[in-house]
């Protein structure tokens, strides 16, 4: 793709001031921009930040043309090129439509609620020797993801597959516009993303919508209701009922039936196109089943460790490299890359590609395993090793190397990457604590849709995260645009500070022995006492610091910690005619938001604060202090109560209170079975021989106990794990370290996965905390921390 900035501007009706510029790349995330000389830099105002505040830094960083629809001060940049238009996001979409008319070869789009990437993926993989294809990256479907993608593809692409999604009314409309596919693929009705949907059917002819213009349809036969709504809809398109039996797929490696339709449809798109289907069949047998997600793992010696198997091609290596600079943090970045097969660029030119994108992203050492990333050892211009396979790697690496790295894995399927995965990764606990980063970012979402404009975040990110680990969940919210993150005790925040955390953060029992560090760290306390007030303003003079901000903690009822209504006079008179410390923002905590029974004392709570904030807030009216109340039930029930900021805890976690629908679940803990017996009437099982067999009975062993963080009280069917979809209680009293299963009844094998707690109904930690008579909380916080946490982000 090559335009004049100039071009741009007359295709998108936008008036250019400055220079013009050649265009080469689009971008519109602000992150190590990869060639910033000839990108463009489309600004978009969001709902968590605006583009427009990153102009300057990009600036800096080389890049000289932008697409905006906000005044800016253009005189500050005198070298650039501004492209102003009323609306950005519809200006790129007007770009990509006017790129993808010029497109000539054959346009496929695929769209439904599963299957989207994998069938992509795979037409990908089975495509014929010679001819060239361009597929969209990862999960680009959006409004903003379609245009990127359409604008990438270089225009002598013989097939084009572009992915469509979908989550509201009024989109596919903007989508079809750009795409006009020439051939549609619909994958299947599920009930992914119904919540702005009034029915199945408006979900379906939204989605259909894309297909308008397409020559020829394809989709599944087994699917009566979506079959006949396709025929009535388009009864005047070629339409292709595509049914798996029809094709011998008795050599694809997978058999599910999911498997089996993803499959049928990348053969068929090849069969109306009029391909050799016997060479196609051929290919199979080596079809890769596509890992959607990234997964991030703690690594051996601190060194963390992302796993992502998801097809190599030059596209998806950017943004995975994007995903390591942002969990990075100060770490140096480490790549452990395989050959890129299938990329239908000479090799030479790919890895001259590869090499400038390192360079860009600033990776500090490649690890190139492969003959042919080897044979191009001297494009690279970091510190670089090369190993001829992965077994040469895994004999010849050094393990001392592999002290706090951040180390991306991203290798072809067939390098078996597993492997080096399974030696970097610290423990191979079979236990772990699923973490669902798109989720939490959902959840943040929905929260941030409840909050008046201009009222700000602040997390509580205590107890590590609630349990969910709090370096990578910081590392994401402080991507978010969260204003403040606040951390239970100071050693929390100063890990978080050295993994390269530098949003504020507040600490909340800021005790005296920690001031000292917290000063050197930079962490904000919560000051709720005259004599933690006198400590730490001696340890701020004492360091030379003026205008450190702290935290004022107001006392509304709570009666934890606290000043009461009578001290607020003597803060004033403690903070006044000094300048070591200044108040950055004033907050008190509700004791009952949750329950109805207590709103009347939360409402006097919420005057009480009031009251107490003004007195304050009036007395240092230079400071812009900051006032917050609410926490995740205060948000949900108490709209008005919102102040300047909210904090929100639980909820980032997935469990709400009257909210919880619209909430998505982010932790699953998980584990194995690791043995199957069969035992008879007559014996027991476990300790104090309380699991009595009264009929044959299948039991499984898995490594999960109360030193995990499984509550004893959850013995003797109290709990039910999840195997296979099914609910196995446990039999008998739980160990210190594993638990046995009735699990008579289930199909299930040695190795196959548990579900402790996750998203089922009847298996959430909601419900785990009801049979304990607990609150989520204490489960949440309760699992031991030698239960290896996992990430997982598409
Ligand atoms: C833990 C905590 C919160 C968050 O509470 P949730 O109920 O988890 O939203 C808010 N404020 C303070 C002071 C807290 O200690």
């Amino acid at each position: 793709m090559t335009y004049s900035l100039e071009e741009i501007a007359s295709i998108t009706g936008g008036i250019l001031t400055g220079r013009n510029s050649r265009i080469e790349h689009i971008i519109t995330d602000s992150r190590n921009p990869f060639d910033p000389t000839a990108t463009l830099f489309v600004a978009i105002r969001g709902n968590n930040h605006n583009g427009h505040d990153y102009i300057s830094n990009l600036y800096q960083e080389g890049v000289r043309a932008f697409l905006i629809d906000s005044e800016i001060d253009t005189s500050r940049y005198p070298e650039a090129g501004f492209v102003r238009c009323d609306n950005s996001i519809q200006a790129l979409q007007k770009l990509a439509s006017s790129h993808r008319n010029h497109f000539k070869g054959t346009l496929v789009a695929i769209t439904g609620s599963n299957g989207k990437t994998v069938t992509k993926e795979w037409i990908a993989q089975l495509c014929p020797p010679g001819i060239k294809l361009f597929r969209s990256p990862r999960s680009y479907n959006s409004q903003i993801g379609v245009a990127l993608s359409l604008l990438m593809i270089e225009g002598d692409e013989q097939l084009a597959i572009i992915e469509a999604g979908i989550s509201e009314p009024g989109e596919m409309e903007r989508l079809e516009a750009m795409i006009r596919p020439d051939i549609g693929i619909f994958t299947n009705l599920g009930d992914a993303h119904q919540e702005h949907f009034t029915s199945l059917e408006q979900k379906l002819s939204e989605k259909l919508i894309l297909f308008r213009h397409a020559r020829t349809i394809l989709y599944n036969a087994g699917d009566q209701w979506v079959t006949d709504q396709i025929a009535c809809t388009y009864a005047d398109h070629k339409l292709c009922a595509v049914d798996p039996n029809h094709y011998d797929l008795s050599t694809l490696p997978y058999r599910d039936q999911a498997s089996l339709e993803n499959a049928a449809k990348a053969i068929a798109l090849y069969d109306i196109l009029g391909y050799n289907l016997k060479s196609i069949l051929a290919t199979l047998p080596s079809l890769q089943s596509v890992a959607m997600r990234m997964e991030l793992k703690e690594g051996i010696n601190g060194c963390k460790l992302i796993n992502d198997s998801y097809n190599s091609d030059i596209n998806s290596l950017a943004v995975s490299l994007d995903y390591l600079a942002s969990v990075a943090g100060g770490q140096p970045k480490v790549l452990i890359l395989s050959d890129i097969r299938q990329s239908g660029l000479p090799a030479e030119k790919l890895y001259g590609q590869v090499a400038a994108l390192l360079h860009t992203k600033g990776i500090d050492t490649l690890i190139g395993i492969g003959e042919e990333i080897s044979r191009h050892a001297g494009l690279f211009d970091c510190d670089k090793h090369f190993f001829r396979n992965t077994e040469a790697f895994l004999h010849g690496y050094n393990r001392v190397f592999f002290v706090n790295k951040s180390i991306l894995l991203k290798g072809s399927r067939a390098f078996g990457f597993e492997k080096i995965s399974h030696a970097l990764e610290q423990r191979t606990h079979t236990t772990v604590l699923e973490v669902n980063l798109d989720n939490m970012i959902h959840n943040l979402n929905y929260y941030r849709s409840l909050l008046r404009p201009n009222v700000r975040i602040m997390i509580m990110d205590k107890a590590s995260g609630y349990g969910t680990g709090t370096y990578e969940v910081a590392s994401m919210l402080q991507h978010q645009g969260v204003s403040f993150l606040a951390v239970a005790f100071a050693d929390e925040g100063v890990t978080l500070r050295e993994a390269g955390i530098t949003m504020p953060i507040v600490v909340l029992n800021a005790d005296a022995d920690s001031f000292e560090v917290m000063i050197d760290y930079h962490l904000e306390p919560e000051i709720y006492s005259f004599s933690s007030l006198e400590a730490f303003a001696q340890a701020a003079r004492r360091h030379g610091e003026t205008c450190y901000p702290i935290h004022i903690k107001l006392d509304t009822g709570m009666h934890r910690l606290g000043f009461m209504e009578p001290d607020i006079d003597g803060v004033i008179a403690a903070l006044r005619n000094q300048q070591t410390l200044y108040i950055r923002t004033i907050f008190t905590h509700l004791a009952g938001s949750d329950e109805q029974q207590h709103d009347e004392f939360t409402r006097s709570q919420i005057a009480r604060y009031t009251a107490m904030s003004d007195r304050l807030v009036a007395a240092f009216p230079n400071e812009h202090i900051i006032r917050h109340l609410c926490n995740t039930a205060g948000i949900e029930r108490f709209s008005d109560a919102q102040f300047d900021m909210v904090r929100l805890g639980i909820g980032l976690y997935g469990v709400g209170f009257t909210h919880q629908e619209q909430l998505l679940p982010v932790s699953t803990l998980l584990s194995r079975i690791v043995q199957i017996k069969e035992l008879q009437p007559g014996e027991t099982v476990g300790y104090g021989r309380w699991g009595k067999i009264t009929h044959p009975t299948r039991t499984a062993t898995v490594p999960i106990g109360y030193a995990d963080g499984l509550d004893r009280h959850l013995s003797r069917g109290a709990w039910s794990m999840l195997v296979n979809g099914k609910p196995a209680p446990i039999i008998g009293n739980i160990c210190m370290d594993t638990c046995m299963l009735d699990i008579t009844g289930i199909e299930a094998q040695e190795g196959d996965p548990v579900t402790i707690f996750g998203s089922e109904p009847g298996n959430t930690v909601t419900d785990m905390a009801n049979v304990l008579g607990t609150i989520p909380y204490e489960i949440m916080t309760s699992i031991s921390t030698r239960v290896k946490r996992v990430y997982t982000k598409e």
